[in-house]
């Protein structure tokens, strides 16, 4: 779930009624009369500014537990979340839901039929590039492939090796000519997962038992740049993990080396860095972060779980880069999604190590199970032969020449956006975009205005808070003649319409993105998350 990129759309009404013109933290003493007091008390607390500034946490807290203030929020909230059923239901009006398995089985051709309405709910063109990231290649031909490869590894199951003996030589091989692209020697190992954020939860496990069982230490501390991907925090969150970010260099975006050095400490366990990272395409300094590691003997793993499929191919492409992968002798581990710019259907990514010794901390083994000696590499038990079968197709058949002549037609791209990007006055790039993604801030107006401009013109963009940008992910889909100049003529029409009126207020959705970026109690941007994926899971009650 991408809560910054999928369009929050409220109502007008929605964001007025509940914010109207008062500060983002004053949602808690909105209107009713009875609450008077707790207004009150909340001005007499924020006389002072550095007491308002330490105070707010608390105060949000107290102010929370008021029974009348409790029950604003949870109408305010509630209303919310009828917000995002609402735009559920308005993009699958044209479908009824089905709430009981059907009695009868339904006939193959009626099955296909519906699933192909289904597929064609939503108002986003994404087959013709109006989108950021999300789908990375689309080709029928190719799709024709992996749906003939995984109908025949579709019952499969890596779990049971004796059983599928090719599966599992297939895993391997995956696993051994990604660790080649990135330059592993002869010890480089891994194992494929589900996807990004499964490699990255299963490399912050192995480190947190590596550090426990080689190192002696309880309570492991992971050091990541704020850009770092979330699937950090969640392993942190998932496995009692200590993750403490670094601040980035404000002029270019990537992590301050310095202070990642300065909050080392004997507890350590793992220096991250992003190559790129997600939200604005900078890459940190990995070969700074590798000399950390190796200078402080700590293990050190680079995300290339988005740019990893270009990077590895854009020296090839003729486009050169700092180094950023085992080449590094303090890189460890590295994650790359090949569900990304791998091409692969949805559902794989590899997590590699410059050792076995640290693989053998990612598995789980339970030998006291009365069904049997149990271990399994990753979190799933049973997995897909399909998905693994197909990623190794996907490979095989792009091959190197494949893979380089994509990343060649996209950076191209790329390219020509950023440039063309870069001559328009009243935005900025953020930095120096690394791989595929560019991001876009500016001084001259709130940037969201552009966002939810080429909204309406169909473009589907995500949206960065921390500083406040949006950004392209430039995808295969994006290199069809006409998709960039067609975005760059757009851009151009939309900011002469914003720069006829730069200071405007924010209305609409985009208030809400506006405002949560700023609103200081962040367990109301938190139940707001929670209520959007709710709406995900919508059927009529
Ligand atoms: C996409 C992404 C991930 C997580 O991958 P998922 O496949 O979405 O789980 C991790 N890091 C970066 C930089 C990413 O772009």
């Amino acid at each position: 779930m991408d809560f910054v990129k999928n369009g929050l759309l409220f109502s007008k009404n929605t964001i007025n009624t509940m914010f109207g013109n008062t500060e983002p933290w004053q949602i808690a003493s909105i209107t009713a009369s009875s609450i008077l007091t707790s207004i009150w008390l909340w001005n007499f607390l924020v006389q002072d500014e550095s007491f308002y500034v330490r105070t707010k946490k608390f105060a949000f807290t107290q102010i929370k537990k008021i029974p009348k203030i409790a029950q604003k929020i949870e109408e305010e909230t509630k209303q919310i979340s009828d917000t995002f059923e609402n735009d559920v239901i308005e993009n699958t009006k044209s479908e009824k839901y089905i709430v009981k398995l059907p009695v009868k089985g339904i006939p193959s051709d009626e099955i296909i039929n519906t699933v192909n309405r289904y597929l064609d709910l939503g108002k986003y063109k994404w087959k013709e590039g109006y989108i950021s990231g999300a789908v990375y290649y689309y080709d029928e031909k190719l799709i024709e492939l992996l749906t003939t490869v995984y109908g025949l590894a579709s019952y499969t199951n890596p779990l049971h090796s004796d059983i599928f003996p090719g599966i599992c030589k297939m895993e391997a091989e995956v696993v051994r000519v990604v660790g080649d692209l990135f330059h592993g020697g002869s010890n480089v190992c891994g194992t494929m997962t589900s996807g990004g954020t499964e490699s990255i939860i299963m490399a912050c496990k192995a480190y947190r038992d590596y550090g426990k069982n080689e190192r002696g230490i309880k309570n492991g501390v992971i050091l990541a740049p704020k850009s770092v991907h979330p699937a950090f925090d969640k392993a942190a969150s998932y496995f009692a993990i200590r993750i403490n970010h670094i601040d980035l260099d404000p002029e270019n975006l990537t992590v301050n080396l310095k202070k990642m050095e300065n909050a080392i400490t004997k507890n350590t366990i793992l220096l991250v860095g992003s190559f790129p990272n997600f939200p604005y395409g900078t890459s940190d300094d990995i070969e700074g972060i590798s000399n950390l590691g190796l200078k402080y003997n700590i293990p050190v793993h680079v995300d290339c779980c988005l740019g990893g499929f270009i990077a590895a191919f854009m020296p090839l492409a003729g486009y050169s880069l700092p180094p950023f992968d085992f080449i590094l002798p303090g890189v460890t581990s590295i994650s790359a999604d090949s569900h990304k710019y791998g091409f692969a259907p949805k559902g794989s990514s590899i997590i590699l190590y410059s050792d076995k010794k640290f693989r053998h901390h990612q598995y789980y083994v339970c030998t006291e199970w009365p069904g049997g000696h149990y271990g399994s590499p990753t979190i799933g038990g049973s997995r897909s032969g399909g998905i693994i079968a197909a990623c190794w197709a996907t490979l095989m058949h792009f091959g190197l020449d494949g893979y380089v002549a994509s990343t060649k037609a996209i950076i191209k791209t790329k390219t020509y956006i950023e440039e063309e990007l870069r001559k328009m006055n009243d935005i900025f790039i953020f930095g120096t975009p690394t791989t595929s993604v560019v991001a876009i801030g500016s001084n001259s107006f709130n940037i969201y205005r552009l966002s939810d401009a080429l909204n309406s013109r169909g473009w589907n963009l995500n949206m960065l808070q921390f500083p406040m940008g949006i950004h392209i992910c430039v995808t295969h889909l994006h290199t069809k003649p006409g998709v960039a100049s067609l975005f760059i003529e757009d851009i151009k029409k939309e900011l002469d319409e914003i720069m006829k009126n730069p200071k405007v207020e924010l209305t609409g959705k985009i208030a809400m993105y506006g405002m949560s970026a700023t609103l200081p109690d962040r367990t109301i941007v938190g139940d707001i998350t929670r209520y959007f994926i709710d709406a995900m899971y919508y059927t009529p009650s």
